[in-house]
């Protein structure tokens, strides 16, 4: 019997893989056209962690399309069509309002502009967070778990069908195998095969916690990733089963992050703040080797200094590297922000004072650097006290820092006892996935669409080398699950 003609236990016209922010623009956009939809969803509801639950709730606006289509084909650095580009930009135009539509009550308010202002078209791009004018590193405003709401409340309000613990694990084509015309799904209750009239569209997420295909694709290893821990490249495998081909696999949105060992063997992810100023960052020899202000300042570029690698050694002198600061920042709060990630889903509760975490052996101490430094087990622990004295002499004599950091940052590591933490590259997510079109969808490895397939979001997310600005995900997120859904209906309207 063809496989186009088993029995199906559900149907739909649009069947979404993934309830996070790509697919709960999908599956808006595929009820406002008229269309029923099926949303498949890996997690329970009571345990429904999508990145953008944990974000930071920035979202990426545009006020000029044709100056934000050359600003987001420069941060593509040649990886990202520009047809791609141009069609983000100019959806983007209105998606803040599209968010409005969704829930007034998200009252989204600029709050910033391109991360490259340096680069042409920079001035079309806008930030935008939700909750009022906030401000941006507020410990209360936890602004992505209030965007979720506010989506997640939209879908369903719209008639969407979420079946919770139900994860994807193939597509099902047609008897010629030339369309996807379902998905099936493995479900606490055995197996579960839902058929697509229209399309499926995949917004399950990047491949942030699968070791092989984060070993064999990204630049480095060990990365570490602090998204959703349900995140696996389900969606990859998913799509390359049905011949599609793959792009900028090697690509994530980065910083240096922290990642941590858990009582049952397990690990958990975070963003790291190492702001207020005071601290220094070596590689394992005790070397300073770039301008750490970048991290300090949630900059994305910072984590492509971390990947160097010594081919007469075979190491990565830099992965981990070491963060090394003083009591005086351990008592300015907590070293992660305690409004993303894992602590704004309730997945770890940071300590206010970092208490915890050195007693868990997180955090590093030592009556003096070097102490810290072998606490952590640093190569060269005199070389690490050594540069952070080299560096409290150079923020004394107001001597400019020979890594280009701004003399306002140059402030004294000098108030024991002293601590450091392994950081190592990595970030909120990994943007590589399904090769994609303008119309979202998914290519086959002639560059052919692959009928019935879609994607959107950061699982082979639209963009390259540079990250655009703060809230490009989110915005490449919805503006991608909007398409892919008319896309599939054929209403056509970009
Ligand atoms: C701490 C943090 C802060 C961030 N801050 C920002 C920010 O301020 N602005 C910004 O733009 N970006 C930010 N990001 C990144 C951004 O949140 C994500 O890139 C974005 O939310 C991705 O949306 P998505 O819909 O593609 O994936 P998600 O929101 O992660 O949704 C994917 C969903 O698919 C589900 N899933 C996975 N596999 C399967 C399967 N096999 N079957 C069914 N379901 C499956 C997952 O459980 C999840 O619910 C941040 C990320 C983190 C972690």
């Amino acid at each position: 019997m063809p496989p186009d003609s088993l029995s199906f236990d559900m149907e739909a016209d649009i069947v979404v893989v993934g309830f996070g922010g790509a697919g709960s623009a999908a599956a808006i956009t595929a009820r406002r056209h008229g269309a029923s939809v099926i949303v498949l969803e890996k997690q329970a509801a009571n345990r429904h962690t999508p990145s953008t639950r944990m974000s930071g709730g920035l979202v990426m606006g545009v006020n000029d399309a044709a100056l934000a289509s050359t600003y987001l084909d420069r941060c593509a650095g040649g990886m990202i069509p520009a047809e791609l580009s141009d069609v983000w930009a100019r959806r983007a135009v209105g998606v803040i309002d599209w968010l409005h539509s969704v829930d007034p009550a998200l009252n989204l308010s600029r709050i910033g502009g391109a991360e490259h202002p340096e680069l042409p078209g920079s001035a079309g791009i806008d930030v935008y967070q939700p909750g009022g004018a906030r401000q941006r590193l507020d410990p209360n405003g936890k602004a992505g778990t209030f965007l979720f709401a506010g989506l997640a409340r939209g879908v369903l309000a719209s008639g969407a069908q979420v079946v919770w613990e139900a994860p994807a694990h193939r597509l099902i084509r047609s008897a010629s195998g030339a369309q996807v015309i379902g998905v099936e799904a493995r479900t606490p209750g055995g197996t579960l095969r839902v058929r697509a009239r229209k399309g499926v569209v995949l917004t399950c997420g990047g491949f942030l916690h699968d070791e092989t295909m984060k070993r064999n694709f990204l630049r480095a290893y060990p990365m570490y990733f602090y998204g959703n821990p349900g995140n696996t490249g389900d969606g990859v495998r998913m799509a390359q089963e049905v011949g599609a081909d793959l792009w900028h696999m090697n690509q994530m949105i980065g910083r240096a992050i922290g990642n941590f060992r858990l009582e049952d063997g397990s690990d958990l992810s975070f963003i790291i703040f190492i702001n207020p100023p005071g601290y220094v960052i070596t590689d394992r020899y005790g070397q300073r080797f770039a301008d750490e202000s970048s991290q300090a300042n949630l900059l994305h570029g910072f984590y492509y200094s971390l990947l160097e690698y010594d081919p007469d050694k075979g190491i990565y002198p830099r992965n981990p590297c070491y963060w090394f600061f003083d009591e005086t920042r351990r008592l300015a709060g907590p070293l992660t922000l305690p409004f993303v990630g894992a602590s704004a889903v309730g997945l770890y509760d940071w300590s206010a004072d970092n208490s915890r975490e050195i007693e868990r052996g997180w955090i590093y101490r030592g009556a003096t650097i070097a102490e810290a430094a072998a606490a952590a087990g640093i190569d060269d622990p005199t070389a690490a006290q050594a540069s952070v004295d080299a560096y409290n002499q150079a923020c004394d004599s107001g001597t400019p820092d020979p890594m280009g950091r701004p003399a306002a940052t140059m402030v004294p590591v000098r108030t024991g006892p002293f601590y450091c933490v392994k950081l190592y590259p990595g970030g909120s997510n990994t943007t590589g996935g399904p090769r994609r079109n303008a119309r979202a969808e998914v290519l086959n490895t002639y560059g052919e669409p692959i009928p019935g397939l879609y994607a959107a979001g950061e699982l082979g997310q639209a963009s390259g080398m540079q990250y655009p600005a703060d809230g490009s995900n989110l915005s490449e997120a919805f503006c991608f699950g909007q398409i892919a859904v008319e896309s599939a209906l054929g209403s056509g309207s970009r």
